[in-house]
């Protein structure tokens, strides 16, 4: 009965993805907006990108001739009713993500806007629905795994960033799905990757969500880098600008999560004077303690001695005092 009911649901995306990516191909300015954004037409293609019109009830009346209930209409999430029982579309004027789970099926939807500032939020989602938990799913995880060069893979933010570096050949990429990453999520990447790379947005946004999603991933048994961006780029417009070399460069550059936090350490105290490397090289014991290793302790430790001037040992010695895992 309920695996009937998700089927259904499965069908009814299925055929509104189809829909919407002909509505694309007869729809000159969101044609236009994905050319200059520099999506191709085969880029589009492989994500069945798509477009819902800016009319009311397009897509309602389209599955109604397909056979679709109200109900299913509703249970989807792409149907909603007004207070005076009227149906209409959730998505409109909107250019459409379809989001795939990893067996192929299309689960949800992400809109963009393609002007800014009128008719509500720039991305709107699919909500929860019996087929679709914005908590579990994650972009492009459907391709990504068929790329998993390395068994590496890079978390973006957004829609775009995963299309954009899709389009200049960088394929290993999942996003999560406009919410915070969750424990799921890392879960999840477990089982497909050794490696995870945070590449988030270079704005504050972007930094708070990397410490969040860093403090999920230490849990997992994950490797886990930091890509770490100019504040005002994010992983779509630093490809842009610079080039797949010049993002694969800043990939080989991500930083471990230990030399991440001591990096944010550093900013904190002015290294310069005598108090500052005292309260640096007390608060950067605390973050080596989480090393694994005592391997890594060592390297650390020597790190930290050449920027304070405290005996390496010392440093190590205090590291493994009071270490909660001892290897
Ligand atoms: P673009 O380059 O098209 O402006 P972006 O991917 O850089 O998009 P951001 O504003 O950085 O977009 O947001 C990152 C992601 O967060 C989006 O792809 C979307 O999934 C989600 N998101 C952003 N704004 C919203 C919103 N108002 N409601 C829901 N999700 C959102
Ligand atoms: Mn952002
Ligand atoms: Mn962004
Ligand atoms: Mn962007």
């Amino acid at each position: 009965q309920a695996y009937e009911k998700k089927k259904r649901l499965y069908e009814l995306h299925r055929q509104t993805a189809n829909y919407y990516y002909k509505i694309l191909k007869t729809t000159p300015s969101a044609r236009e907006y994905l050319s200059q954004r520099s999506i191709s037409q085969e880029t589009i293609r492989e994500f069945g990108l798509g477009y819902a019109s800016e009319d009311w009830s397009r897509l309602t009346d389209f599955l109604v001739t397909k056979g679709f209930t109200l109900t299913e209409m509703l249970d989807s999430g792409l149907v909603l009713a007004s207070e005076s029982k009227r149906h209409y579309d959730r998505f409109r004027d909107r250019i459409m993500f379809p989001i795939v789970n990893p067996r192929g099926q299309i689960v949800g939807f992400g809109g963009r806007l393609m002007t800014t500032g009128q008719n509500g939020p720039k991305y709107l989602n699919s909500p929860e629905t019996p087929i679709f938990s914005k908590s579990y799913e994650l972009y492009n995880l459907n391709h990504c795994k068929n790329f998993l060069d390395d068994g590496q893979i890079l978390i973006v933010e957004g829609y775009m960033d995963v299309i954009s570096l899709y389009e200049k050949g960088i394929k290993n990429t999942v996003a999560a799905l406009g919410t915070a990453f969750t424990p799921f999520h890392g879960k999840i990447l477990e089982r497909y990757a050794n490696e995870v790379i945070i590449a988030f947005d270079g704005d504050s946004a972007g930094k708070s969500a990397t410490e969040k999603a860093m403090n999920i991933l230490k849990k997992t048994s994950l490797n886990v880098k930091i890509l770490n961006l100019p504040s005002n780029e994010d992983p779509d417009s630093f490809v842009q600008k610079y080039g797949q070399q010049g993002f694969l460069d800043a990939v080989a550059k991500a930083l471990t999560i230990v030399e991440y936090e001591l990096g944010l350490l550093k900013k904190h105290n002015d290294l310069s004077q005598t108090d500052g490397r005292l309260r640096y090289g007390n608060e950067a014991i605390n973050v080596l303690k989480q090393l694994e290793t005592s391997l890594e302790v060592d390297y650390y430790s020597k790190m930290v001695a050449g920027e304070t001037g405290i005996n390496q040992e010392v440093i190590r010695r205090e590291v493994m005092r009071s270490k909660k895992r001892p290897d």
